[in-house]
């Protein structure tokens, strides 16, 4: 069932076994989890099945530090506000994190998850099933395997392997009917969330204080409470109670908000390749009508070259363009190259030459996590008023540093191994900033560790000094690496909704 909060009476009090905060790709794969549990869920979300300019507003605030003249919309586009959340706009491209994106580097400091690879790959396949993609793992149904496409010698320091985009992306329109249709899960439109209330001696959250823009304000009441409004609003709203309450939720050791990262988007420039255009394609990217998804190919380094030359975990992902993109420069490139190739070929006389190509090459870059990347409060007041946001936000001079060795060694291996040219499209690392601005992907604020002196949430996802309370999200990201964080951010819910399971049971 779908109610509108507007139509609620003043100062009602609403009880749930369990109240998700958000219908995210978070929230909603959590509720579907409980789903049939026997819990009575409240499932809260601050927008209406549409998107609204006045539920827009609640999310606009300052931001300081890089990128930003390149994305300046960072805090307001990069976030919907409606039922699905931000899966209403994403590009839905997936893929499981990788081992050492778990793993504490020392190179990297304050990296590291409490939890590994294994504890997640139950739920990263049952993750992908919700998505409506292929395992990661599974061999493919096809005739062709794109992974068979080699672009570097697979003996050489790299790897390549392949994201998967699911081509029915939007989580909202996947799941309405059945979380309508369920009867443990009440969903309340129009109900933002803008309080935490803790009981006197704090450890226990007693209630959510709800507002619509109509102007009702109302409460919940519920067994354990699950916030999952987005990688920033997780912070925002319980930096504004803080605020309000002068409690410490969430905030004992001054960690809410901090070690706030992205993953970094940025064009390394462009990389001709003289293999034949639907091998490359093929391996780039490819529409699977058979699996109904879009597999995009990537390359990085093997994890033990991350590891001996101390780099953060990076790939570069490519775009073909077509042959009248190629201008001035470009075109001097592909003739020097296809002269090259061919000198090259005849030696090896095996190889058939087919026409250049040229690709837009990407960084997908790991950003390290730093503390004073951060999200606090401005004094100044939203509609319903909750303090807007600042996002502060940084790529340090170490980033850059890894990022520039990162394309020094492709531009190197792909010379060396005749597979292409790179026309890198900047001089001096320092320009990067400039093209930064993230990739969308908003991660930390509320990191996971085991020890409540690192981090605000535990290996389970609860907030330390906390019975009752569990965050979702890309906030609760300690550390992030080079992959999108959708797929991780569904398994920590499934596995979180294990767990909700398991207690009642006990
Ligand atoms: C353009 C773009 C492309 C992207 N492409 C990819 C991609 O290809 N792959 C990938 O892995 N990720 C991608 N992402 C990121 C992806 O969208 C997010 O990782 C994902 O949506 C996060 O899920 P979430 O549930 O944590 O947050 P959201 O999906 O943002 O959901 C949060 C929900 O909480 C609600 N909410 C907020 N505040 C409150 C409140 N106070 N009270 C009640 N409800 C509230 C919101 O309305 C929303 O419904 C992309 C993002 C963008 C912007």
């Amino acid at each position: 069932m779908i109610k509108d909060a507007v139509n609620l009476e003043q100062d009602s009090i609403l009880h749930s076994d369990v109240c998700i905060i958000g219908t995210g790709a978070a929230g909603l794969t959590l509720a579907k989890e409980l789903m049939g549990s026997g819990q009575s869920v409240l499932l809260m979300e601050s927008g209406g099945l549409v998107p609204e300019a006045s539920v827009d507003k609640l999310k606009l605030g300052q931001l300081e530090g890089d990128g930003f003249t390149f994305r300046p919309g960072y805090l307001s586009t990069s976030r919907m506000r409606f039922f699905g959340g931000t899966t209403n706009i994403w590009e839905g491209v997936c893929l499981p994190m990788e081992k050492i994106d778990f793993e504490a580097r020392e190179w990297m400091p304050n990296s590291g998850w409490p939890i590994s690879l294994s504890d997640l790959e139950e739920y990263y396949a049952r993750a992908s099933d919700y998505i409506g993609i292929h395992r990661h793992g599974d061999p493919y149904p096809e005739n062709r395997q794109p992974n068979s496409i080699k672009v570097l010698p697979a003996d050489d320091d790299w790897d390549q392997f392949i994201f998967h985009m699911t081509n029915k992306p939007r989580l909202g329109t996947r799941f309405k009917e059945e979380i309508e249709a369920s009867r443990d899960i009440i969903t309340y439109i129009q109900a933002t969330a803008i309080l935490f209330l803790e009981n006197e001696n704090g450890g226990h959250v007693e209630a959510v204080e709800f507002a619509t823009l109509s102007g009702n304000r109302f409460r919940v009441k519920a067994r354990r409470f699950v916030l999952a409004a987005g990688g920033i609003e997780n912070s925002r709203i319980l930096l504004n109670s803080n605020v309000e309450t002068g409690s410490k939720l969430a905030n004992r050791n001054d960690l809410l908000g901090r070690f706030f990262f992205d993953q970094l988007h940025m064009p390394l420039g462009k990389f001709v390749a003289p293999n034949p255009l639907d091998d490359h394609w093929l391996f780039f990217r490819t529409f699977s009508k058979a699996l109904g998804y879009i597999k995009m190919g990537a390359i990085a380094l093997k994890e033990d070259v991350q590891r001996k030359l101390r780099l953060s975990n990076q790939a570069f992902v490519f775009h073909p363009l077509s042959e009248n993109q190629f201008k001035g420069d470009d075109k001097l490139i592909v003739d020097s190259f296809s002269a090259l190739h061919e000198t090259e070929s005849v030696r090896r006389s095996s190889v058939n030459i087919a026409e250049p190509l040229m690709y837009a090459a990407k960084f997908k870059s790991e950003q390290g996590a730093n503390p004073e990347n951060r999200l606090t409060l401005t004094n100044e007041m939203d509609e319903l008023g909750v303090r807007r946001l600042r996002l502060h936000w940084k790529i340090s001079e170490e980033d850059k540093r890894m990022m520039g060795r990162f394309a020094e060694l492709f531009a190197d291996a792909v010379g060396r191994n005749f597979i292409g040219r790179v026309k890198f499209s900047f001089d001096e690392l320092d320009v990067l900033p400039r093209y930064a601005g993230g990739h969308f992907h908003q991660l930390g604020g509320t990191r996971m560790s085991s020890n409540p002196t690192r981090g605000v949430v535990d290996e389970n996802c609860r907030v330390h000094g906390t019975d009752n309370l569990y965050i979702l999200g890309g906030s609760v990201f300690p550390s992030g690496g080079r992959t999108n964080p959708t797929m991780t951010i569904m398994a920590l819910s499934i596995r979180l909704g294990e767990l909700l399971k398991k207690e009642v049971v006990s």
